[in-house]
Formats: structure tokens, C-alpha cells, sequence
């Protein structure tokens, strides 16, 4: 199990490096083994309608349309549309006019099919526009369409009607039930008329072309216009047809598909002819008619060939729909031509290709009928694992050993039995008579010696677990392992011996990590490897790291494999394929088809100029000879448009969303327009490159919103709802097969809002001026009231606040006890003195008295010489008195107005008369010009006399005082 293991593995990344020496490349590969076309099938799931075609055809963009017994088809390489006619009639036969519309051919119904603005087709019936009224209209199957340069013919079962492009009328000819072909050259139609043969239409008459009767009873499937003759395709040959008569033309083709009867056929871009025929098969002729292709795509009839402008050929059958990659240097070997189980290894040998397969070896030979014969060989039990071919002899390494096969001989001859087989030959590059045999025990020499084929030296592996093998130089073998380090193997190719071994690791530079094995390149003279997941290179001595290409291109460096070739270097993985033309040139990756690409495993050139690449599904083979025609440039266009109102607020940002808010289609822009987006709407985009390769990839970006790439696999881009202003969408398609579409930029503006416009900012701008200046006003209103208001506040507390200063400040009067005018005790004082004195002389029962001292006619004073000079002499007078009585002792007060008095505690009555006496006479004595008179009173208080009393007894005192003249002093109790 292991073995087999090891072998699977080890068969894929195994370089026989260029093996063959490398071929002239000549034109035509000379074994003519021509694979067959990569082939795309299509089923009735894939377009959803019957898998019926009865026509096939392209329309301007290069879109196949395929009549169908449901209508028609439209693909563009990723989707498939139907149209269905309004009388749901098969669509029999297409074709696009000079004016660049679509016409169809139906049932009782012809007409063209008008774009709808949204991508889509409607019918459009042109029975009206031919004339035909009444019985005339059942025109029934229209088997023809034929596009002239002035207008387009219809040819129905009865008849033939033209409907030019413009200005003239339409005319209608009946025709006669012998009438079978019909065909266009130019403006000049021909027909195939039962009985009389190839005929001119000349006005409604069918006149016999020169030799016409070869035709008389031949189907006339089609016919190529040249230049001064025409190409008849008979069902049985080909003819020509010029103005000597009708020639059979002999080549290796005619008889081809004679057996087989040619129903159909198309030209390729190339000059080559397609033939399809009734049994299945198709038929491909060089413009030389040498017959390039022979293949059957099942037991169903070709019903129609047509070819899209990437080297696609397609072909309809009963059942189905194929696209062939015709003209394509790339082809297929495989399951078709009969190879059974999986190719290992393949050598150009004998005329034939040898492939060593898991099913034994195999030959492949092209045979002069054009067909590749697959004759599988007894000569081996289990798998042959690997081929080297020389001028005479085939080498065989396989499950139990090898053998050789001498050319012409009938068997080959065992060289070699090993336990394990071999599992890998490789032929000297430098020594061609030396092959070097791997098994796992031991590497053995083979030598051509004396012609023969011999067992020359044989090397223990020591366990090697080998992953690639490169002869450097001459004797000079790099192994890879799967398990560790790269080893270098020198030989002594002339001795036979083994110089030395020696095994490459971290000491030469190689990653530590080498869990993963090591593999083995040879590119550019330098031996390459990959160790850890690093590219590394040998620079004679050590590994250095070597990160470039191919390295850098694959996804699985590990699985790296690098052969060059006479057509330049190829990388690969099992799952990539890079081609390098030529030194220092640029890598390319190769895309092929789905069905035949991956699990690349060897890689060579042959002997018969083909380069050929074993893959999963068999071989898939370059024929160099073979060249690509395609015409038409990929272009990416757009599908559709259209604007829906979005829910969503304007957001800057592009996404995929759906809205399930209706949508409004819009016409797609012409290049340099700028469409036209009103506000607040997503516009979705749809995308379409016509490709038939495989499939349309796209990827866009958008300009004002992003500067960053999508990813591609988007036909579809939904840009959500933008701010006013321009912007520009750029749109990259590309095929699946990495061919790159001319970019496509599209200009869209998004309209303002209303409220964006120009008049409404205008408004809307006077509107914020007119409230602004209203809210000024009203703020300056509001100001002035506040200010008021507070101001009312202010005043009412500075009154409150005066009154109260008032308030405080009588109080604050009735609390002071210094008269001010005269600057001695108030009356309040007195009496509070009177109070403390009285109580204090009646605790001693000492006597109190007290004087009462009035100015005498004051008010007369007062009018003589005025009020001011009045109070000086008050002040005066208090000066006196107050200088002539004992401040410790007395108290002296003024009693009000002009009126003292003086208080005496512990003064009799007499002494105080004294005391009054006195101070009269000093008045009276003064300056002052006036005068005083006093009434004296005073006793010995008791708690229970009235306090008053006092004061009251020394009025009366005064009273008496006054009326004894004044100027006096008078006593109470006298
Ligand atoms: P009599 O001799 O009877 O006391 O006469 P009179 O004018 O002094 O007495 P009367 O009671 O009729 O008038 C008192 C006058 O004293 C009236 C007033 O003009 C004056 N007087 C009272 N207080 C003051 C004061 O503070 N300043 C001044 N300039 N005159 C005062
Ligand atoms: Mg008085
Ligand atoms: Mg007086």
C-alpha cells in the first residue's frame, strides 16, 4: 500500500526533464494525433427549455442565440435567457441583417426581435410589413432566413418573401415544392431544385447553373461563397461550383463523412469548415480541406453548427447544446479516444503516443481514416509507471520492473524484476545512452551497450523517499524528499561509480522546518528548492532564499514542479499550470477548461512536437501548430439599469442590498453620457461581458465613494443612496480563464433633493435671515422686559431698603443717649438716670433733687437773630452748664427744646437751690446775652413716691420761676 502511495505521489512531480530531444517544430504535428476540442456541454437545466435547437447563431455582441422549439435562446457565456415568441413557436432559423437586427424565422410567423431597453427581446411580427393579408399569413415553417446586403429574405414552405431595410417594398415569390436550399451570396440567391439541381434565383425563376444536375438528386446541405466560385457541401463531398460546371473535389477528406451523410456546416474563423452529420459526428476540415478532426459527440444528429467569436464552435443536437474550443492549440486525449484509467507517463514512440496508465500501457495512433486508434497492451499486470523512449527502443517502468521494447519487435523483453517496480526512468540529458531506473531500494544505471539495453550499476537509496529527481549535470543527480532534506548524488558516468552523497540542510541554509520534505526544480541552470514553505536556490556551495517567481505564483509551492522546454518553462502545481515564453520573459498562468484542467502531473514535450500535460481526466495537448483566430474583443457592457427608491437614509457607502421597493428601469447610457440618478434613489447595475470561454468575472470600484476594488464575481452592483454630485463607476470584467475585458466607465449623477437645489437653499436661506432677524428682535423685547422688570426689583428693594435704613436708623436715634445738637445726655438718659438714682437714694435714704433750667424768652432769641445763631447759643448754654456741674456725680441733660435740667443725687433741697442759684447767675453773667430761670425740687425718695414727681415739682418750680420774672430761681414748697 505504501508503495502505491508513494508511487501516486511520486508519479505526479517526477521530471523527466525534456526527455525528447528537442523536435523541429514543424507545421502540423506529424503523428496528426489531434485530441479533441475542450469541450463545454449544456444540458436542458442549464437553459431551462426544451433541449430541442434547430438553429444557432450570434447576435451583434457577440451573445449565442440558439433557435429553440421554445422559443429563443440568448447566452452570454454565464446566463441563459428565453424569449418566447407571443405563439409560443419554435424558433427555426436566426440570423442578423446588415441593419444589425435580429430576424426570425418561426411557424406561420417571421419578424425580429426589438432590445426592450432592459436587456430583454420582444417579437415583432412582420407579416404586416411583407404584405401578406388573409389565407397568405399561414406562411408555415419559415426554414430560412437569409440576410442580403439590401434586405433580408424569408423562405417559407411556399414561399419566398423579401423585406428590404428600407424605402422599397416588400415582395413575395411563390415557390415550388422542388425548391430545398436556399442560399445567399451577396445579393445573389441560389436554391437546390429537386430534378433540375443547383440553380440561380432570378426573379421569381430559378435558372441551372453551369453542371446543376451533379445536384439533381444530391442534398446540398450548405454553401460557402469564394471568391469567384462557390464551396458546395454535398452530403457526400465536397464541390466546387464555378462557371465550367460542377467538380467533385478529391481530397483526403471527401469521403470522410460520404458514409455518414453531411446534414450541416459552418466556417470557422480560421477558413476551416466544420461538417456535422445526422449520425452524430463532426467533421473538421482544414481550408485546404485536409481533414484536421474527426470526433463523435454522441448517437444524436447535429442539427446546427455556429461559432461565437472566441474560437468557440457550438453544435445543437437532438439533445443537447456543446461548445468546442475550435480553433484551439489546446485538445484533449482522454476518455474519447478510449484511454482507460489515469496517465502516468506518455512518449512520442513509433508514430504513436505510448502512455503508461494505471491500466498497463497503451498505445495511441492516428490512422489514415482520421481516427485515433487506443490499443491498450497485455504487456504488464498492474500500472506502468513511467516511459522513456529512444530512436529504437521503449523502456517500461512499471509495478514488478521494466522492460524494453524494441520497435517493430511483436512483445517487449523484461530487463528488470523488482519487488516494488520502478517507479521512475530518466533519460541522461548529457549521456542519452544512459537511463537512470528508481526503485525504493536502489537507483539503477541502464547502458545501451552494443545496441542493447542493459543493467549497468545499481546504488542502495538508503531509504530515500524520493520527491522529484534533476540531473544538474552530468552525473549529477538532486533528488527531493518527502521526508527531508534534498540530497546531490555524483556519478562517475564513465566508471559506473558513485562519488559521493551528501544530504543539504540547515547548515547550507535550508529552514529548520522540514516536516513537509523537500522538492527539487531545475530552472535557468540553477537547481531550486522548497524546504519549510520557502523557495530556496542553490548557488553552488549553499541555499540561498529565492522568493521570486515561479515560486511566488503558486498557491502550493511544495507541489512545485518546473520543467523547460523548447517552448519556453512551464510551472505547475496540481492545480495551476504557468507558462514562461522565454528567459526573463513574464509568467502567464493557463486556464483551461474545467473538465480538463487539474492534477498536473507530468509534463513533456514529444518527439512529434507536442507539448502534452497529464492531468486528472487523461492528457491535455498543445499543438503548437495550431494558432488561436479570436476576433472579437472582450468588452465589458451593461446589462441593465435601473433606480429604486430607497428606504435607507443617504449613506456613503456601496453595497449589495435588496429593497423590495419597485425598481425603474433606465436606458443605458451611450459612452461618454453621464446618466442621470434622481435623489434618494439605489441604482442597481447590471453587468454583462459577452465570453463564451467561461463565464464573466467583474469587479468595480466607485469613484467619490471608494478608491478600493471590489472583489470580483459581482455582475451585479446595487449603489445605494448617494449625495448629490458626480460619479464614476469602473467596471473591470475578465473570464474565468483570466482573459481581461476592455474596462468599461460609466458616469452617473445623483440629482439633489429639492431642498438641495439652488431656488430652495436661496429660500431657504432668506427664511433663516427673516427668523434669524426676528429672533433678534424678539430677544432684544425679551431683554428689555427682563430689564425692567428687574430694574422695578431693584428700585423696590432699594426703597424697601432705605425704608428699613430708615427704620434702623430711628432706632438707632432712640438708642443714642447724646443730644446732638448740644453734645450732652438726651432726655432718655435722664430718665434712666433719674430711675437708677432715685432707687439708689431710696436704698441710702439719701436725698435727690433736681433742677429744671428753661432760656428765658428763647423764641424772641430766636426771631432776632435767627434760628441758626439760636442753636450756637443752645450749644453755648450747654457749654456752661455743662462746665459748672460734677459730670461724676450729676447728671445733666437736655429736656427738650430750650429747657436743661440737672440731676443731684444726695443734695437737699437747699444745696440745690445753691447749685441753681449759681448757675443763673453764670448765665446771666455770660456772653451769651440771655438768660435762665430755674425751678429747683428735691426730697428724700420712697419706694413707694412717684418718680415723676421730681421732675414735675421742679417745673413748678420753674413755672413760677417764669411768672416771678424770670431770671430767677424759685423752690418747690415755697
Ligand atoms: P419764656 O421766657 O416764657 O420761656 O419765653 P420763651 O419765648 O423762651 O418761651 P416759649 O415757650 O414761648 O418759647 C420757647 C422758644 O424757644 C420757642 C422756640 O423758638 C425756642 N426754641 C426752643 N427750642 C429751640 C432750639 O432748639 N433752637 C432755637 N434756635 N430756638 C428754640
Ligand atoms: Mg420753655
Ligand atoms: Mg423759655
Amino acid at each position: 500500500m505504501h508503495t502505491l502511495l508513494c508511487l501516486l505521489i511520486w508519479l505526479g512531480w517526477f521530471g523527466g526533464a525534456c526527455a525528447s530531444p528537442a523536435a523541429p517544430l514543424v507545421s502540423g504535428l506529424p503523428g496528426g494525433l489531434a485530441g479533441v476540442p475542450m469541450t463545454r456541454q449544456f444540458s436542458a437545466e442549464d437553459f431551462g427549455a426544451s433541449p430541442q435547437h434547430l438553429a444557432l447563431s450570434t447576435d451583434a455582441d457577440g451573445r449565442l442565440l440558439v433557435g429553440n422549439v421554445d422559443g429563443l435562446l440568448r447566452f452570454d457565456g454565464e446566463t441563459w435567457r428565453l424569449f418566447e415568441l407571443p405563439t409560443r413557436s419554435a424558433v427555426r432559423s436566426i440570423a442578423v441583417g446588415a441593419d444589425r437586427r435580429l430576424y426570425i424565422g418561426s411557424y406561420d410567423t417571421f419578424g425580429w426581435m426589438e432590445p426592450d431597453g432592459d436587456g430583454g427581446l420582444v417579437y415583432r411580427d412582420l407579416l404586416d410589413a411583407a404584405g401578406l393579408r388573409g389565407e397568405a399569413r399561414r406562411v408555415g415553417v419559415v426554414w430560412d432566413v437569409l440576410p442580403a446586403p439590401s434586405g433580408v429574405y424569408f423562405r417559407s414552405d411556399h414561399a419566398l418573401h423579401f423585406l428590404p431595410y428600407r424605402g422599397e417594398r416588400a415582395r413575395t415569390w411563390p415557390l415550388p415544392a422542388e425548391v430545398r436550399g436556399f442560399f445567399v451570396d451577396g445579393d445573389v440567391l441560389f436554391a437546390r431544385v429537386e430534378g433540375q439541381g443547383f440553380s440561380r434565383f432570378v426573379e421569381g425563376r430559378f435558372v441551372p447553373e453551369p453542371g446543376a444536375d451533379v445536384f439533381a438528386h444530391r442534398g446540398l446541405p450548405e454553401v460557402f461563397p469564394r471568391r469567384d466560385w462557390r464551396l458546395l457541401l454535398g452530403v457526400d463531398g465536397f464541390y466546387r461550383a464555378d462557371r465550367n460546371g460542377i467538380t467533385l473535389i478529391m481530397g483526403d477528406g471527401g469521403a470522410a463523412f460520404a458514409g455518414t451523410g453531411a446534414y450541416t456546416a459552418v466556417e470557422l474563423d480560421d477558413g476551416s469548415l466544420v461538417v456535422g452529420t445526422h449520425s452524430g459526428e463532426l467533421f473538421r476540415y482544414d481550408s485546404d480541406l485536409k481533414l484536421r478532426l474527426r470526433m463523435r459527440l454522441g448517437s444524436y444528429g447535429v442539427q446546427a453548427l455556429g461559432t461565437d467569436g472566441e474560437d468557440g464552435l457550438w453544435v445543437a443536437t437532438e439533445v443537447g447544446l456543446h461548445r468546442l474550443s475550435v480553433p484551439s492549440p489546446w485538445s484533449v486525449i482522454g476518455s474519447a479516444q478510449g484511454v482507460k484509467g489515469r496517465i502516468f507517463d506518455f512518449e512520442w514512440f513509433d508514430g504513436a503516443l505510448w502512455l503508461a496508465t494505471s491500466r498497463g500501457v497503451a498505445r495511441l495512433q492516428h490512422d489514415a481514416a482520421g481516427n485515433d486508434r487506443y490499443e491498450a497492451k497485455d504487456w504488464v499486470t498492474y500500472e506502468a509507471n513511467s516511459l522513456v523512449a529512444t530512436t529504437r527502443d521503449l523502456l517500461v517502468g512499471h509495478r514488478d520492473g521494466l522492460l524494453v521494447y524494441r520497435r517493430g519487435a511483436a512483445r517487449p523483453i523484461p530487463l528488470l524484476t523488482i519487488d516494488g517496480g520502478v517507479y521512475a526512468l530518466l533519460q541522461s540529458q548529457h549521456d542519452p545512452g544512459l537511463v537512470f531506473a528508481f526503485s525504493e531500494p536502489a537507483l539503477y544505471l541502464l547502458r545501451e551497450i552494443d545496441g542493447h539495453w542493459v543493467v549497468w550499476r545499481q546504488f542502495p537509496t538508503d531509504g530515500i523517499s524520493t520527491w522529484g529527481v534533476e540531473e544538474s549535470a552530468r552525473g549529477e543527480l538532486w533528488f527531493g524528499d518527502t521526508r527531508g532534506y534534498p540530497q546531490r548524488w555524483r556519478l562517475d558516468l564513465d566508471a559506473g561509480t558513485l562519488l559521493d552523497k551528501a544530504v543539504f540542510g540547515r547548515a547550507e541554509g535550508l529552514a529548520a522546518d522540514v516536516a513537509e520534505g523537500s522538492n527539487i526544480y531545475l530552472l535557468d541552470g540553477r537547481v531550486h528548492t522548497v524546504v519549510g514553505g520557502q523557495g530556496y536556490r542553490f548557488d553552488g556551495r549553499r541555499f540561498v532564499p529565492d522568493a521570486g517567481a515561479p515560486f511566488s505564483l503558486v498557491d502550493r509551492p511544495k507541489e512545485l514542479t518546473v520543467r523547460e522546454t523548447p517552448m519556453g518553462a512551464y510551472a505547475y502545481t496540481a492545480r495551476q499550470l504557468w507558462h514562461r515564453a522565454r528567459r526573463n520573459g513574464p509568467w502567464t498562468q493557463i486556464h483551461l477548461s474545467p473538465d480538463t484542467a487539474g492534477g498536473y502531473g507530468m509534463l513533456r514535450v514529444n518527439a512529434d512536437g507536442a507539448l502534452r500535460i497529464s492531468t486528472w481526466k487523461g492528457l491535455v495537448q498543445y499543438d503548437p501548430t495550431e494558432h488561436t483566430s479570436v476576433r472579437q474583443p472582450l468588452r465589458v457592457g451593461i446589462e441593465s439599469i435601473s433606480a429604486r427608491r430607497a428606504r435607507t437614509a443617504p449613506a456613503s457607502g456601496v453595497a449589495v442590498a435588496a429593497e423590495p421597493l419597485p425598481s425603474a428601469s433606465l436606458p443605458v447610457p451611450r459612452s461618454g453620457q453621464v446618466l442621470d440618478v434622481a435623489a434618494g434613489n439605489s441604482l442597481n447595475l447590471r453587468f454583462s461581458m459577452v465570453s463564451m470561454e467561461s463565464g464573466a468575472q467583474f469587479r468595480y470600484r466607485v469613484h467619490g465613494v471608494s478608491s478600493d476594488w471590489s472583489s470580483w464575481n459581482n455582475a451585479v452592483l446595487v449603489v445605494r443612496p448617494l449625495p448629490a454630485g458626480l460619479y464614476r463607476v469602473e467596471v473591470e470584467g475578465r473570464t474565468r480563464a483570466g482573459r481581461e475585458a476592455e474596462p468599461l466607465t460609466l458616469a452617473f449623477r445623483v440629482l439633489p433633493f429639492w431642498y438641495e437645489t439652488w431656488w430652495a437653499r436661496l429660500l431657504g436661506l432668506l427664511a433663516v435671515a427673516l427668523a434669524g432677524t426676528a429672533l433678534v428682535f424678539a430677544l432684544i423685547r425679551l431683554r428689555t422686559r427682563q430689564y425692567l422688570a428687574t430694574n422695578r426689583e431693584l428700585e423696590q428693594r432699594i426703597a424697601e431698603r432705605t425704608f428699613a435704613l430708615e427704620d434702623a436708623n430711628r432706632q438707632l436715634t432712640e438708642l443714642a443717649t447724646e443730644d446732638p445738637l448740644t453734645g450732652i445726655a438726651n432726655r432718655r438718659v435722664l430718665e434712666t438716670g433719674l430711675r437708677r438714682e432715685w432707687n439708689r437714694c431710696v436704698a441710702n435714704g439719701q436725698p435727690l433733687s433736681a433742677l429744671m433750667i428753661d432760656v428765658d424768652h428763647f423764641k424772641k432769641f430766636n426771631d432776632d437773630h435767627g434760628h441758626l445763631e439760636g442753636d450756637h447759643t443752645l450749644r453755648q448754654v450747654a457749654e456752661l452748664l455743662h462746665a459748672h456741674h460734677d459730670e461724676e456725680r450729676e447728671l445733666l441733660a437736655r429736656y427738650g427744646g430750650e429747657e436743661f435740667s440737672l440731676l443731684l443725687p444726695g443734695v437737699d433741697v437747699e444745696q440745690a437751690r445753691q447749685r441753681a442759684e449759681a448757675l443763673r447767675a453764670t448765665v446771666a453773667a455770660s456772653p451769651l446775652g440771655v438768660t435762665v430761670s430755674v425751678g429747683v425740687a428735691g426730697f428724700v425718695p420712697t419706694r413707694n413716691a412717684e418718680r415723676d414727681g421730681l421732675l414735675r415739682r421742679a417745673d413748678g418750680a420753674l413755672y413760677r420761676a417764669k411768672r416771678g420774672g424770670r431770671n430767677r430761681v424759685e423752690v418747690d414748697g415755697d
